[in-house]
């Protein structure tokens, strides 16, 4: 490229490479989703289809950016762990968040009419992003554990709340009930009250969505003269709802971060 005088303005430029061989969390939340979620009605606490969307969304990414290794997310947001060796875009900070939430948005309004057929979107989803960088596999994983306790923590609060809204409570009497009391409280609220028991409620609620490869075993084709199946292990993505705070998700899934 031939220089020109204003070349110059390129040294404004700051540099914002992510510390290299750590883990890099990048994470995104919807931008006003308290009011967006009311304006697409979305049902209280938890919009079954709002969550597939997400998940859909989330989906593109992973599987459209080979070094995200793993994805959870919950409500309006997705944390995206990139494997700790990743030189994409040099680790710049501003590209890999720039692009995730551009792909990600981008996928939410393709993917709405498929979960949404009989509701217009009414504006442009915007998601905000930040990149962390966790040094340590240790670190990652309670980064992770952190999201899902939350996940829970959330969930347990917003069932009883939606509720007692439900049963006849104004917003400011649910409020008021639900202020300081323990998860056995809050469970008991549940069963006694409104009849739910919390831990039959859809995993998908409680667990949040984790996405990852997963080697799958496959048909490829069925052979004519025999009928015999071959079958061939094949990476596939995959949404689940585990738990992933307990060692076994880990030890069951050794290749995700390995
Ligand atoms: P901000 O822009 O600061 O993130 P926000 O309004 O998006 O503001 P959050 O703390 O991100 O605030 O909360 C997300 C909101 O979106 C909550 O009000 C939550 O109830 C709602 N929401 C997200 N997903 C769903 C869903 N699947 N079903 C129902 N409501 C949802
Ligand atoms: P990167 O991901 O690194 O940005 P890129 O292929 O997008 O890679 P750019 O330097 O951004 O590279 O160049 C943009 C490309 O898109 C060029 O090849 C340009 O010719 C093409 N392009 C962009 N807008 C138009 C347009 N309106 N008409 C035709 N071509 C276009
Ligand atoms: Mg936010
Ligand atoms: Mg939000
Ligand atoms: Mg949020
Ligand atoms: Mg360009
Ligand atoms: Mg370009």
């Amino acid at each position: 490229m031939a220089n020109s005088k204003y070349e110059y303005v390129k040294d404004f430029e700051v540099e914002d490479n992510l510390m290299p061989h750590t883990w890099i969390v990048i994470r995104i939340d919807g931008r006003g989703f308290t009011k967006f979620s009311q304006a697409h009605r979305f049902q209280k606490p938890n919009d079954m289809d709002a969550l597939l969307l997400m998940n859909a969304a989330a989906v593109t990414v992973v599987e459209d950016m080979a070094d995200v290794v793993f994805a959870y997310g919950v409500s309006d947001e997705y944390s995206f762990v990139l494997r700790k060796t990743s030189t994409l875009y040099q680790r710049r900070a501003s590209k890999l968040i720039s692009v995730v939430c551009s792909l990600f948005a981008s996928s939410y309004v393709m993917n709405w009419s498929k979960f949404f057929p009989n509701t217009t979107l009414q504006c442009a989803p915007a998601f905000d992003g930040r990149a962390v960088c966790y040094p340590s596999e240790s670190i990652l994983r309670d980064y992770l554990s952190w999201r899902q306790v939350d996940c829970h923590i959330n969930n347990q609060y917003n069932t009883c709340f939606w509720n007692l809204v439900g049963s006849g409570k104004s917003t400011a009497e649910a409020q008021n009930i639900l202020k300081g009391t323990t998860a056995d409280v809050k469970n008991n609220i549940l069963f006694d009250t409104f009849n739910i028991n919390y831990n039959d409620l859809p995993q998908i609620f409680r667990k949040g969505s984790s996405i990852y490869r997963k080697k799958v075993e496959r048909v490829v084709k069925v052979e004519d003269v025999s009928g015999r199946e071959i079958k061939r292990l094949k990476s596939c993505v995959v949404v689940e709802h585990e738990d992933i705070i307990r060692e076994s998700f880990w030890t069951n899934n050794p290749h995700i971060l390995g």
